[in-house]
């Protein structure tokens, strides 16, 4: 099986929480994986084949999960916004959107960009501002694009936003892979 095939589950899982416990099932562990760990293994194939080869030996693994090149995956903290900052994005967001007839993408189309938003880094657990409990209060998945201050699960059903960060590949294109001057 090739190391793609491997990840793949890893990859597609829900939230990074779950694939830090699917990548320490396959790693013989009976605990998850620190999540710095799992970010670099999805991104890193020279780390991960030596997870793998270090697979069942929690002594070897433990060498890798404290390696310091690790800290370049950390999480990132939740950007400081003004609930008054929050407040006007989420108006601007809502007149544009009033602009299209409130249309909203397909399913196809609202997965293929969350999912994107589920593996960025950018991706992170809301702040307690009352901006987020009041123009997000519906949304089953809270967590905020550090980037935009934006709830992703609710952005990417909406037509006329976009990720506004530049892919690495193509900076004329959003990490969603929408052009970015539109
Ligand atoms: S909107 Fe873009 S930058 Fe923000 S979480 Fe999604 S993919 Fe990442």
């Amino acid at each position: 099986m090739s190391m793609s095939e491997v990840l793949k589950d890893i990859n597609n899982a829900s939230s990074w929480s779950e694939a830090s416990i699917l990548l320490g099932k396959l790693l013989g562990l009976e605990e998850a994986v620190p999540l710095p760990v799992v970010r670099r293994a999805l991104r890193d194939d020279f780390f991960s084949q030596n997870l793998l080869m270090c697979r069942n030996n929690p002594k070897l693994l433990e060498m890798l999960f404290n390696d310091p090149q690790n800290a370049a995956y950390e999480i990132k903290e939740n950007k400081k916004r003004s609930n008054n900052e929050l407040l006007f994005k989420a108006t601007g967001a809502l007149v544009k959107w009033s602009k299209s007839g409130f249309s909203k993408v397909n399913e196809a189309e609202f997965k293929r960009r969350y999912d994107i938003c589920k593996r960025c880094d950018e991706l992170v657990e809301p702040s307690n501002q009352m901006a987020y409990k009041i123009v997000y209060r519906n949304a089953k998945d809270r967590r905020v694009c550090n980037n935009c201050g934006c709830v992703a699960s609710g952005k990417a059903w909406i037509t006329t936003e976009n990720c506004s960060k530049p892919h690495p590949q193509d900076p004329e294109l959003s990490l969603w892979r929408e052009p970015l001057t539109r």
